[in-house]
């Protein structure tokens, strides 16, 4: 246990460290961007390491996944706040509400309407972000731009949810600077939609930037950063 803790701690600190230098090379405050621990494939014990050590918020990509984990770790006492970060199937909005603070991965007008049902009915004003498909990926889910911004006036009129801002993720490119035009359309696509003025409160929050490219995208703007592999070490080989 000791070995994981030292393990687990020193890519914190590194993580921190990295944060910390992109915000001063971009003239912005540390404070402002929050760390998101991603936990999918990663197991309870290793989770609450981090947790102890002081993460606040923690993502999760599906479901079924963070119903084995999340109860658990609030029954140890770890009180962070959890994201869904992955792609939700309808039938499973009630159970996401349930278990999530936010959800940053509502990728249609109808998930959305949905979600806000559900909220509703639970009693619950919900955190969510859009997904915005920002590399036009036919595989990654999400909304595109011009869909987006049709969707605007009938997102805004869900009461339920408090919609905060933009969730991205760009394509991967080993080069994380060739990322960077991505994570400026995302930030552009914010203001242009505050812009429009639909939301009673402009969106604030970008989501973007993952282990390899997280630097750039707080350069860029993001205010959450979803970080899995530089904190837990490397998954295993996935579909
Ligand atoms: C897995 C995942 C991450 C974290 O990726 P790393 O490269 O391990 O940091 C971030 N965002 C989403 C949506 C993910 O699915």
């Amino acid at each position: 246990m000791a070995g994981i803790s030292e393990e687990i701690n020193e890519r914190i600190t590194r993580v921190r460290k990295r944060i910390a230098e992109a915000a001063e090379r971009s003239g912005r405050e540390p404070g402002g961007i929050a760390l998101i621990a991603v936990t999918k494939t990663v197991e309870a014990d290793r989770i609450l390491v981090a947790c102890h050590e002081g993460l606040l918020d923690f993502g999760e990509n599906r479901v079924q996944e963070a119903l084995r984990k999340i109860p658990g770790l609030k029954s140890k006492g770890c009180t962070a706040r959890w994201h869904l970060i992955g792609h939700l199937q309808s039938n499973k909005a009630l159970r996401a509400v349930e278990l999530f603070d936010m959800i940053q991965s509502v990728d249609s007008l109808a998930l959305a309407e949905r979600l806000n049902r559900v909220a509703n009915e639970s009693g619950k004003r919900l955190g969510a972000m859009l997904e915005l498909n920002v590399g036009g990926e036919e595989a990654k889910s999400g909304f595109n731009p011009a869909e987006l911004m049709e969707a605007l006036h009938p997102l805004a009129g869900l009461e339920h949810l408090d919609f905060r801002g933009l969730m991205a993720i760009p394509p991967f490119l080993e080069d994380p600077e060739r990322v960077r035009p991505y994570f400026r359309q995302v930030r552009e696509m914010l203001m242009e939609i505050n812009r429009r003025q639909e939301f009673a409160q402009p969106l604030t929050e970008l989501s973007m930037g993952m282990s390899h490219d997280f630097d750039i995208a707080i350069e860029e703007g993001a205010t959450l950063v979803r970080v899995g592999t530089a904190i837990f070490g490397p998954r295993p080989e996935t579909n």
